[in-house]
């Protein structure tokens, strides 16, 4: 067992309000900015695997609701910058977000991802 817990495996169901962005000196950033937070996956599924969040807990895309706008507008340009950069570097690119028992993270999350899917680590 480690001393602090720092390098065991998340076990909680919102590893974004928990960890990632209270923490974000721990990961690979992308960009970041008063609202949105765009980072490589901790353990990428695909070659290319970045995520991003909005810092405002939202739980998902199916309970976002009319306050949630102006968050879900600035995670939307992130996503398509981020995308962009993917799909010119990568000639392709997708965007994928889970719901209900797919979305281990009960926080809104969208993953983009180009490349050959890999094994978990
Ligand atoms: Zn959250």
């Amino acid at each position: 067992m480690s001393s602090d817990g720092v390098d065991a495996p998340y076990v909680g169901s919102d590893f974004y309000c928990d960890v990632a962005i209270p923490h974000t000196d721990r990961l690979d950033v992308m960009h970041e900015d008063e609202h949105v937070l765009a980072f490589h996956h901790t353990r990428p599924f695909w070659t290319v695997h970045i995520v991003v969040v909005p810092k405002r807990h939202i739980g998902s895309l199916t309970t976002v609701s009319a306050e949630d706008e102006s968050d879900v507008r600035k995670l939307l340009g992130v996503v398509q910058a981020v995308a962009r950069d993917v799909e010119f570097e990568q000639g392709a690119a997708a965007i994928l977000t889970n719901l209900g028992a797919y979305q281990d993270s009960k926080h809104l999350h969208v993953h983009i991802h180009s490349g050959e899917r890999r094994d978990q680590r």
